[in-house]
């Protein structure tokens, strides 16, 4: 069994090295020990020039009123992107309303904003990846250079924005049709077809043997939730923390609680499978905050409280007026439930514009302590001037949870190799790209955690 694997494995590479540069990644990838080196044969493409352009390959497109897997051919890359062949792609609950909607749309787009696969050709330009390098490609750029990455930010890399530029066109098509139509990547990064195209700066190349779907997961959801805990608030051993939604990136908080060692994670959440989902993922105690109601902000503070009332014994104040009031709370607050994009086939959310979660996120938060907002909320959302002021509270702004992408990324496969976080739990539906208008259709429905298209 070993000889005949062997063997196998020696006509693979003198395969790999006959079709030349482009297949050459499937060949380093094997070497570094990719799960399905064969696959990558069949998928290799012919003879092609050392960009790839004229490749054909099939990925899910928004296109005219219609969302459905359409045939495309590559256009040419610039000198510093790279293509991908896409291995495991989990679409993200943001994006559900525009790739599902029927309205006529002028650009066709390939949606999402992450994704995971192999490096099979760069430009001239491009010195982070390798041909052959395992690539997490994250919704957040890091490109170590803008005014942002030198401050210490490169969570808000202005990279990342370059594309909402008014006027400005930074990311071309990066595919077209059967029919001529230009395909965009949405966001200039895409994620649902079979090959990507992606700046070197959203590309973070990972060293592991770990399966394709859940290192996708590092690009966005679950990656943003962990970073909002370890990578941004820090939260410490015993500290209270609340996490509002128990979603992909929620949950991805949640885990950040029971790793860091929290005294306690209260989840919060609708939808009693994810309330219970929560639990097993490291959750102390979940809440409905429809059965709470009006209660609840006053529910958390309870569980907050701590043993005693005793002010000179430690304990969290406990009286109804002035500093006591304002001392009550949790440590860290993680606001990851969002606006409900589109009614879901489950338990709908108390409020759907998310306003009075943002509140009550800030409003269980403890004088002195911490609250990240991650999820969308388009109204304006107001708070009493006095306590933000006074009351010390940091707000944490949201954008992928405060995470550096090169620093926090590698860390996290190990987390993941490790078993300290984990990722295959939260995998919950996986999906062909046969299948993938579905896997958006369950995203929004919420009747899945994360669903995870696989290309085979
Ligand atoms: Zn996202
Ligand atoms: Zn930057």
């Amino acid at each position: 069994m070993v000889a005949q694997t062997r063997k196998k494995r020696r006509v693979s590479r003198r395969q790999i090295l006959r079709t030349g540069a482009a297949a050459l990644g499937g060949s380093a990838a094997f070497l570094a020990g990719a799960p399905s080196p064969h696959a990558q044969n069949v998928q290799a493409p012919g003879v092609l020039t050392g960009t790839q352009t004229g490749r054909t390959f099939r990925g899910l497109v928004r296109h005219s009123n219609t969302l459905d897997v359409q045939e495309m051919r590559l256009l040419p890359i610039d000198s510093r992107q790279v293509v991908i062949r896409s291995e495991a792609v989990a679409p993200c609950y943001t994006i559900v309303r525009g790739a599902l909607g029927t309205n006529t749309i002028s650009r066709a787009e390939v949606p999402n904003h992450c994704g995971f696969g192999v490096v099979e050709a760069v430009g001239a330009m491009v010195k982070r990846v390798q041909v052959g390098d395992r690539v997490v490609v994250a919704g957040t750029s890091q490109c170590g250079q803008c005014y942002q990455c030198l401050h210490g930010r490169p969570d808000y890399c202005q990279f990342t924005f370059f594309s909402n530029a008014p006027g400005v066109e930074p990311f071309p098509p990066f595919a077209e049709m059967r029919d001529g139509t230009s395909v965009y990547a949405q966001a200039g990064i895409g994620g649902m077809s079979e090959v990507m195209t992606a700046f070197e700066e959203y590309c973070v190349p990972v060293f592991s043997n770990l399966p394709a779907a859940e290192l996708t997961l590092l690009g966005d959801q679950l990656a943003s939730g962990f970073a909002a805990g370890h990578a941004d608030m820090h939260f410490q051993p015993g500290s209270d923390v609340v996490v509002f939604g128990c979603g992909p990136v929620g949950l991805g908080a949640i885990q950040a609680g029971r790793v860091t060692g929290a005294g306690q994670v209260i989840a919060i959440d609708p939808i009693k499978y994810r309330r219970d989902f929560a639990l097993k993922m490291g959750a102390t105690i979940a809440l409905d905050p429809v059965a709470e109601g009006d209660g609840l902000v006053e529910r958390v503070r309870e569980l907050c409280r701590g043993p005693n009332d005793r002010r000179f014994a430690g304990g969290v104040g406990w009286g109804r007026a002035g500093n006591a009031v304002m001392a009550r709370g949790a440590d860290y607050v993680v606001e990851a439930a969002g606006l409900q994009a589109v009614p879901p086939k489950v338990e709908a959310q108390p409020d759907p514009t998310n306003v009075k979660t943002v509140q009550q996120a800030w409003d269980c938060t403890r004088m002195g302590g911490h609250v990240m907002l991650m999820g969308f909320t388009l109204q304006p959302v107001s708070f009493p001037g006095a306590s933000l002021a006074l009351f010390g509270r940091t707000i944490h702004p949201g954008q992928q949870g405060g995470l550096h992408v090169m620093r926090d990324i590698p860390r996290y496969v190990k987390l993941i190799e490790r078993g300290v976080i984990d990722a295959k739990s939260v995998i919950t539906k996986r999906y062909t790209l046969a299948e993938s208008r579905q896997a958006v259709q369950d995203t929004a429905d919420r009747t899945i955690i994360t669903g995870v298209i696989e290309f085979t």
